[in-house]
Parts: C-alpha cells; sequence; structure tokens
C-alpha cells in the first residue's frame, strides 16, 4: 500500500481545492469550449499554468504548509492530477503552461531552449500543444508523414504535414511538433513552433467527450522553423530520436492515468452524494467500486514510482494506463446504472463523466499499444514485484 507522506498530503490537499473551483463551470465549458478563457483566472487554471517547470527556471513554485512543489516527479503529478481530473477533465486539459509539451522540451530541449520555453509560460498565460498524430497515423507514430527538412543553407527548416487531435491547438500560442527528419529510428524530431508562423493552421475538431481541451486539426504549409528551435540538436542522435520519445511518454503516462482514476473517482462520488437509500446489494456494489478504484490509484501511484526511479522503463505505467482506462470508462457506466432509465438526462455531469471517460482510453496510446508495451515488460523480466516500487 503506498500511503502519501506528509508533503504528498498537503499537495494533495490544494489540488483538491483547486479542483473543486473548475466543477461549478464544468457542463458550461462542455457546452462552450470558449467559456474557459472567462474562467482562466481561477487558481485552479492560472495557477497550474505556472507549475511543472524545472526548479531553475521556476522561481516561483508553489508552496503549501512550508513545502516547495514543482510538480517534477511523476508521483507528485499523479497526486495532484487526480484531483484536478476529478474537478473536471475537460477544464483542468485546458489550462495554460506546460503540461505535456514541458516534459518533452525538458527530456529534449537543451538548455537554451528550455530557458526560451519555460520563461515565455511563466512571463504570461501561454497555452501550449504537443502535435504527435496525425489525420492517418496514431497508434504507431514511427509512420508520421509530416517533415522537417532543411534549407539548402543550413540555416533553417520547414515543416510540412498535417496533425490531428491536438489539444488545445486552436488556442495555444506555442508548441512541439513531432516530424520525420529522415528514414529509420533515428529520422525522428521535434520542433519548438510559434502558432503565428505563416503556413501554420489550426482549426477545432468536435469532439464528444472532454470538450474543454479543444481538440485541434493542424496544417503545417512550409512552416519555418529557426535551427535554434529544432529540439535535442545537441543529443546525439540515439538520443534525440526514438529514446527521447520513449522517455517523454513513459513520463507522461502515469499523469494520464491518473486522470482516469480521477474521473472514477468523480463518478463514484457522485452517486455516495445524489443516489438515496440503497439496497444491500447496492450498497456492496458501489463499496466494491470504492475497492477497484482504490486498486488502480494503488497501481498508478507504483508505475509513478518506477518511471521517478527509471525513466526509461514505462512498462509498468502501460499496465496502470490499461487499469486506469477501464476503470474510468466501466465506473463511469455502472454510476449511471444507479440511477435507472433516464440518467443520463437527469444526471447531466455524470453523463459528461461517461464521455470523458472514454478520452483517457486515446490519450498517449490505446490500451492495446500499452498491453504490447506490458507484454514487451513481461519477456523482459520488468514485472518483478521489488522493481516496480522503485527500490
Ligand atoms: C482527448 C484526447 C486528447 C488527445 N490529445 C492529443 C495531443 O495533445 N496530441 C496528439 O498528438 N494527439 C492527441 N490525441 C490523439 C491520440 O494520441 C490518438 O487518438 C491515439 O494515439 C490513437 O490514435 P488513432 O486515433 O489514430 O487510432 P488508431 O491508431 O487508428 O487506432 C485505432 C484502433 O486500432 C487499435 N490498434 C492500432 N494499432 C494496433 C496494434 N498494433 N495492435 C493492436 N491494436 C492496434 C487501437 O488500439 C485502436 O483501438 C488525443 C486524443 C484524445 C482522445
Amino acid at each position: 500500500m503506498i500511503e502519501l507522506d506528509r508533503r504528498l498530503t498537503l499537495l494533495r490537499g490544494q489540488a483538491h481545492e483547486w479542483a473543486a473551483q473548475m466543477r461549478p463551470h464544468a457542463l458550461e465549458v462542455d457546452r462552450d469550449p470558449e467559456a474557459v478563457i472567462r474562467i482562466v483566472d481561477l487558481p485552479a487554471l492560472s495557477r497550474v499554468g505556472t507549475l511543472q517547470i524545472p526548479p531553475e527556471f521556476n522561481p516561483d513554485p508553489l508552496v503549501v504548509g512550508g513545502e516547495k512543489f514543482y510538480l517534477m516527479s511523476a508521483l507528485e503529478r499523479v497526486v495532484f492530477f487526480e484531483e484536478g481530473a476529478w474537478g473536471d477533465l475537460g477544464i483542468m486539459l485546458a489550462a495554460p503552461g506546460a503540461p505535456m509539451t514541458g516534459i518533452a522540451v525538458d527530456t529534449l530541449g537543451s538548455p537554451r531552449q528550455r530557458e526560451l520555453f519555460f520563461g515565455r509560460i511563466l512571463e504570461r498565460p501561454t497555452w501550449t500543444f504537443f502535435a504527435l498524430t496525425e489525420p492517418e497515423v496514431g497508434s504507431d507514430a514511427a509512420r508520421m508523414r509530416t517533415r522537417l527538412e532543411g534549407s539548402a543553407d543550413g540555416a533553417t527548416a520547414r515543416l510540412n504535414g498535417a496533425k490531428r487531435y491536438v489539444g488545445n491547438a486552436v488556442r495555444a500560442q506555442m508548441g512541439v511538433v513531432f516530424a520525420r527528419t529522415g528514414p529509420g529510428m533515428f529520422g525522428l524530431g521535434a520542433a519548438l513552433v510559434e502558432t503565428d508562423t505563416p503556413g501554420f493552421t489550426a482549426v477545432a475538431v468536435d469532439t464528444i467527450g472532454v470538450r474543454g481541451a479543444q481538440l485541434g486539426a493542424i496544417g503545417l504549409a512550409g512552416v519555418e522553423v529557426d535551427r535554434d528551435r529544432i529540439l535535442g540538436s545537441h543529443l546525439s542522435p540515439t538520443r534525440r530520436g526514438m529514446w527521447g520519445w520513449l522517455k517523454t511518454f513513459n513520463l507522461l503516462r502515469p499523469a494520464v492515468a491518473t486522470m482516469g482514476v480521477g474521473v472514477a473517482r468523480a463518478a463514484f462520488e457522485y452517486v455516495r452524494e445524489h443516489r438515496g437509500a440503497m439496497s444491500a446489494d447496492e450498497r456492496w456494489r458501489l463499496d466494491r467500486i470504492g475497492r477497484r478504484i482504490e486498486a488502480v490509484r494503488q497501481l498508478v501511484r507504483a508505475a509513478a514510482i518506477a518511471v521517478d526511479h527509471d525513466p526509461s522503463d514505462g512498462h509498468l505505467a502501460s499496465a496502470a494506463k490499461v487499469s486506469a482506462a477501464r476503470l474510468a470508462e466501466q465506473v463511469t457506466l455502472e454510476a449511471l446504472g444507479f440511477f435507472g432509465p433516464g440518467a443520463r438526462l437527469d444526471h447531466p455531469l455524470l453523463e459528461k463523466l461517461a464521455r470523458d471517460a472514454r478520452a483517457v482510453e486515446y490519450m498517449e496510446g490505446t490500451r492495446n499499444i500499452q498491453r504490447l508495451s506490458v507484454f514487451a515488460g513481461v519477456v523482459k523480466g520488468r514485472f518483478d514485484p521489488g522493481r516496480s516500487a522503485g527500490r
């Protein structure tokens, strides 16, 4: 059992307080994602937007009970984002700042690139995006077609291609675009891109879940990129290609998994608060849901500890992501079942949670893809319990 120490308990308390401020806006943002702009001054958005910035660039970390938090460890993130997803996943994903993008920049960026990126985020509310998926290529990202090609004089490069389902693409001011720089596993690259660069376009894609995140389709028609904005140029080819990607995704994965736990918990607590007297069987079913949530939460925390211990090992995080995606889907549907026919009409928040839960499946790789990673981990003997706990 992984219990939270005093430090992490303080962090969870702060995150819960901020998350509770999002909840009253959940349905409004679901109806109109633009409403996020009207609530951007809530600490849940504005303050969170300045976290996940490495200590060397962040003079203003979160301080709770005398403890400083930068949200740079996977364990801190899972504690914090479980609460955020409990408050409202759509709004949480709509926060300005460095969520996914910051991990990529921190992993692949040079000191100057990191300073530029994190400095901008601290300077003013800045939305960022992380563009990997393409219209024809999602799970097998290595098959992507977007190209990053250098100019003849070598001073700049150009991006050509298209990306899809990119969170915050329409409202972002900058982000990271992943692209092919050549053939093979070393021919993968990423660049920091400003969205006002000529040739960059972004339009919203209509979605049924996490609508606050406003997924978008990005067009890249000869977008010019200065050489110093190409991430990982200072790294060896082996470190900037697939290795850099895998590390980025391993670090991200527990944070996505915890979102499934947060959504499931929101549905569970909704039933507890809004369902009147229950039969013994119903109480037993609800208690069982509570125990399932706790079990997956424990797995997610173990996965975060494992990734913090060794960011190149994301197998346990894949197992956690599989369990959390399933948990979110099952619990939100079971929660609707407690209210009988008409539940989706009578309980719009619960109905929304059931839609949002589906997003957990897709973010950072579907369950089938995570299962392939779990299988690879089993073959490599990575599921020894001692290792999993990061010892
Ligand atoms: C809420 C949300 C936010 C997102 N945010 C971003 C973002 O910010 N940036 C970004 O780049 N992308 C983002 N995505 C896109 C997401 O990463 C992709 O949807 C995901 O990687 C799956 O790709 P796909 O949709 O093309 O599905 P596909 O890859 O076409 O998969 C379709 C189905 O086939 C299965 N499948 C595919 N390959 C295999 C295989 N080898 N073996 C077994 N089964 C397989 C999958 O499991 C899935 O069930 C987001 C998606 C959602 C829903």
